[in-house]
């Protein structure tokens, strides 16, 4: 039968830049897509019904493990049904492995063969995160998509400390892909769906997917080789992580280049962690499907608004007046109803709001800019496309 846990189909190619479709146990995915991250859970400052809503359509969103596990806890989530009933989202999710996660806590965590042993940054206590840790909390989480337990390096590391953590992250995933397969088949995945419910065509198992990723930092032989030991052991999909890190933009753009027209090119390929509008572009058409980011909501909570014509801040004095919509070419909801001036207005007197409406447009800006770049795909278009998106968000804000 050949049944997997996600099926992905390319539906057209421009350049390198690919359209296509994942299939998950939770429904369909169109590629290239941004994923709305929920950290805890929630999209901050997001309701469900608006990610689900014609406008935002969000098919897939993000979980942290790390925070997750901390808060409420994998137990407590395992009792609750997974962590799709205890959310009330019914669309795919993806969780990270807590690896990146437990690496930003710096001088909080050590970092071993066996794992990483780290303070809390909740309570203080001391806890341990290991590749069989990390699959087991996903396994009580339930995502459709599980990513591999791996080891983070700074942007600028010397090639000996990137090879040793590449090096790492390769055993670790190794083990990952071992427990993994060990939980499947023991039953622990709390949002597996029987085949049988599944549609036939999409020949899925029921099972969560898992995906490998790439280490290497900014050294490109190190990211070659760390892809060949990852597709050797043989995932889902693959994912490139450790950019964006505080690197310089020609690095990412340059690791992305060189490595993602070699990931296997049958599987979704995914960049951890990225990135504006224009990156999101950029990475398009470098051969990437998948991006997560803060961006859209953090920035929403601080006042900032993605644009067509680049970034937007509300606080400045010249909106006090102005009538016009936050984006005049985009048709979401808040820039439909309100003005610059109110959005200011609710941002400076420190209205809950203000972060709602914000939150709301900056995501149905990042989905539809998706949107669209779907379509120039599928049109043979995306090169003019991507030449007049990136003239328009660079063009300033007037
Ligand atoms: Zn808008």
């Amino acid at each position: 039968m050949n049944q997997k846990a996600i099926g992905y189909e390319i539906i057209a190619r421009d350049g390198e830049a690919r359209s296509g479709v994942i299939r998950t146990r939770r429904g369909n995915i169109e590629t290239p897509v941004f994923m709305p991250v929920g950290t805890l859970g929630t999209v901050k400052g997001t309701r469900f019904e608006a990610l689900e809503s014609a406008e935002l359509d969000a098919r897939i969103i993000l979980g942290n493990t790390y925070h997750l596990w901390l808060r409420p806890g994998a137990e407590t989530i395992r009792e609750c049904g997974g962590l799709h009933r205890f959310i009330g989202w019914e669309r795919a999710l993806l969780t990270d492995s807590g690896g990146f996660q437990v690496w930003s806590l710096g001088a909080l965590r050590k970092i071993m063969e066996e794992g990483t042993e780290f303070r809390s940054h909740v309570d203080g206590s001391l806890r341990f995160l290991s590749p069989e840790v990390s699959m087991q909390v996903q396994a009580a989480l339930g995502s459709d998509i599980v990513m591999v337990f791996d080891e983070c390096v700074r942007g600028d590391a010397s090639r000996e400390e990137a090879r040793e953590s590449m090096l790492l992250t390769a055993r670790w995933a190794e083990r990952s892909r071992l427990e993994f397969d060990v939980l499947q088949k023991e039953g622990m995945d709390t949002g597996h769906i029987d085949e049988r419910e599944l549609p036939i065509d999409a020949r899925l198992n029921g099972a969560q997917a898992l995906f490998g990723i790439v280490q290497g930092a900014a050294h490109l032989d190190l990211r070659r080789e760390s892809l060949e030991r990852t597709a050797e052991i043989g995932f889902d999909g693959y994912a490139i992580g450790g950019l964006s890190v505080g690197e310089e933009k020609s690095v990412m753009y340059g690791v992305v280049e060189e490595i993602a027209p070699l990931m296997p090119s049958d599987c979704p390929r995914y960049l951890m962690g990225v990135g504006t509008p224009e990156d999101l572009v950029e990475c398009v058409a470098r051969g990437l499907d998948m991006f997560d980011c803060v961006l859209p909501t953090r920035n929403g909570r601080t006042g900032q608004a993605f644009t067509s014509r680049g970034k937007l801040n509300i606080k400045n004095a010249q909106w006090v007046r102005d009538q016009r919509p936050l984006d005049e070419r985009c048709a979401c909801s808040v820039c439909r109803r309100h003005s610059r001036a109110f959005l200011r207005h609710l941002y400076m007197t420190g209205e809950m709001l203000a972060s709602i409406l914000l939150t709301h447009h900056n995501l149905a800006f990042f989905l539809d800019t998706m949107r669209s770049v779907r379509q120039a795909i599928r049109s043979g278009d995306f090169t003019r496309f991507r030449r007049e998106f990136l003239a328009g968000v660079s063009s300033g804000v007037a």
